[in-house]
């Protein structure tokens, strides 16, 4: 077994994912990272490896495929002989007026955000369990708890996550290991990137902070809740938003 602790994240080729993972080898986890192409996934291992010198294992999941993220994250333990961090951050948005709806959005929406977090969790508490020891993280979002309009399936998506954070965290916490989501706010990234000049400056005017959030924001919440400092925290949506809900 690996004396150094480790850290899987899902969806870490760019975006948060990829700040999150690089805050994390910083402060000196050996990684395991995914997104949906081998290219861009080894890319950004690359980048880690550059500046961390930490181990990083990079492989192509598509972490709505049960077989493949449970297996990406078994595979993870076995190796390492550990799994310390697992967080869940790879996501998607398909938005659609509710009328207009396609059953393809919907389940897109579902099996990419929530039904991934349930089987990656599934698959890390063996490890964790028998280390008595784990930190589960999982990447929500403001609009779970505030709704919005044009995203019924990524609001149902991560408003069952933020359940199953809370259910699990009650199942597991006698073993030491905690569950605790973050909910970001607007934040600039790919998935944020299209939003127009108006909406843009309507959506900052709602921020009392006046900013969009960056993924550096997200990651350092991450990072407290995996740390030692956190340890007393189980079952909790952490939000980064800039005040925009409160
Ligand atoms: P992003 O820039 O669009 O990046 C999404 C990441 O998820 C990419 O690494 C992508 O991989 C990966 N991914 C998507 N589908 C996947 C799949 N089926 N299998 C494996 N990996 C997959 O998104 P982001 O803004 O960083 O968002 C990260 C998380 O934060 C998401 O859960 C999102 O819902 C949440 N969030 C974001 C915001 C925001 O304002 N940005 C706000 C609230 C919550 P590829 O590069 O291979 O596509």
């Amino acid at each position: 077994m690996s004396d150094v602790k480790t850290a899987l994240v899902t969806g870490a080729s760019r975006g948060i994912g990829f700040v999150v993972a690089s805050k994390l080898a910083e402060a000196g986890y050996h990684l395991a990272i995914c997104g949906t192409t081998q290219t861009t996934i080894d890319k950004a291992a690359g980048k880690i490896r550059d500046a961390n010198g930490v181990e990083v294992i990079a492989q192509a999941v598509d972490v709505s495929d049960r077989d493949q993220i449970q297996g990406f994250v078994k595979n993870t333990a076995k190796h390492f002989g550990r799994l310390d961090v697992l967080v869940n951050n790879a996501g998607i948005t398909r938005d659609n007026i509710s009328m207009r709806m396609k059953a393809e959005e919907w389940d897109a929406v579902i099996d990419t955000n929530l039904s991934s977090v349930f089987n990656a969790m599934q698959a890390a508490l063996r490890p964790m369990m028998k280390a008595r020891n784990g930190r589960i993280i999982n990447i929500s979002s403001v609009v779970a708890g505030m709704g919005n309009p044009g995203q019924l399936n990524y609001c149902a998506s991560k408003g069952g996550v933020e359940a199953m954070t809370r259910s699990l965290a009650r199942e597991i916490g006698s073993r030491g290991i905690t569950v605790n989501a973050v909910a970001p706010g607007f934040i600039a990234t790919d998935m944020t990137a299209d939003l127009g000049e108006d909406a843009h400056a309507q959506l900052t005017s709602q921020i009392p902070l006046g900013r969009l959030g960056q993924p550096e924001d997200i990651a350092s919440a991450v990072c407290f809740l995996a740390s030692d400092a956190a340890g007393y925290i189980t079952g909790q949506v952490l939000h980064v938003n800039g005040g925009m809900y409160m």
